[in-house]
């Protein structure tokens, strides 16, 4: 917790914060081993972020007195991450790691090797998705939170939506294999797109490709979905 990102929740009318939720509670007494008189870095969500003022710490809350917070969060990735839906554990770690990189947009899409039980994980229900969410941000030291939107089905997803993503910007498909390598340093608006641990079958490249994606790949070795996604923003941004 690199930076204890307040909710609106937290925050009273007299510009005082009151963290009294035991995750937060627990890092800031046992990690930071903090006191009051510590000045700490905070953020607002959707906000600005600064240092504050311990004022008051116990084991049921933490008072933060706020003065003006007048950093702005780190600017985000130009790039709408769209994953084929790994396996909830994979799904949890990758959601952290994406949104530390500074991804505001994920599409978890469903592809032919997706194991349909993946979607009747408790790992999707919104308030497990947002406690990821947070995780990566409070590790980046940031507060816009990702969208994230869930995609059950491929077909509708290349025919209802990914026209209009694609007029956004550039659509790169992660596929090994592909002719050409994956881009460095870019800075143009993406869709990233990254297939489930199966990989993407060939029709749904066929149906990518034509619908104007680009194919790349990044080398040789097969890397787990976590791994591909952090080389791939890595390499591209
Ligand atoms: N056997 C699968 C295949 O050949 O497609 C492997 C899938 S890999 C575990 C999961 C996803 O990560 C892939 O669908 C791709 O999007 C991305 N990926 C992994 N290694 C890659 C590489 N070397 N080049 C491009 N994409 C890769």
């Amino acid at each position: 917790m690199n930076l204890i990102l307040l909710s609106p929740d937290d925050i009273g009318a007299d510009h005082y914060a009151r963290i009294t939720d035991t995750r937060r509670l627990k890092h800031l007494l046992e990690v930071h081993r903090a006191s009051a008189g510590e000045n700490f870095s905070v953020g607002i969500q959707g906000g600005n972020m600064g240092k504050a003022e311990l004022v008051e710490l116990s084991s049921e809350q933490a008072v933060f007195s706020l003065n003006s917070l007048e950093e702005l969060p780190p600017p985000p990735l130009p790039v709408h991450l769209v994953l084929a839906l790994p396996r909830p554990r994979m799904l949890a770690r990758t959601l952290e790691h994406v949104t530390t990189l500074g991804v505001k947009e994920i599409t978890l899409l469903h592809t032919k090797r997706v194991e349909k039980s993946y979607w009747q994980s408790p790992e999707l229900r919104p308030e497990k998705i947002y406690q990821h969410l947070i995780l990566g941000l409070e590790q980046a030291k940031d507060t816009l939170l990702p969208t994230v939107h869930l995609r059950k089905g491929f077909r509708p997803f290349i025919e209802e939506q990914l026209p209009a993503l694609l007029a956004k910007g550039r659509g790169l498909l992660a596929h090994p294999g592909m002719p050409h390598a994956c881009p460095r340093g870019i800075s143009d608006k993406t869709l990233l797109l990254v297939g489930p641990e199966g990989g993407f079958i060939d029709w749904e490249v066929e149906q990518l490709l034509t619908a104007g994606c680009e194919g790349m790949h990044l080398g040789p070795r097969i890397l787990r979905v976590e791994t591909a996604v952090t080389a791939l923003l890595s390499r591209l941004f």
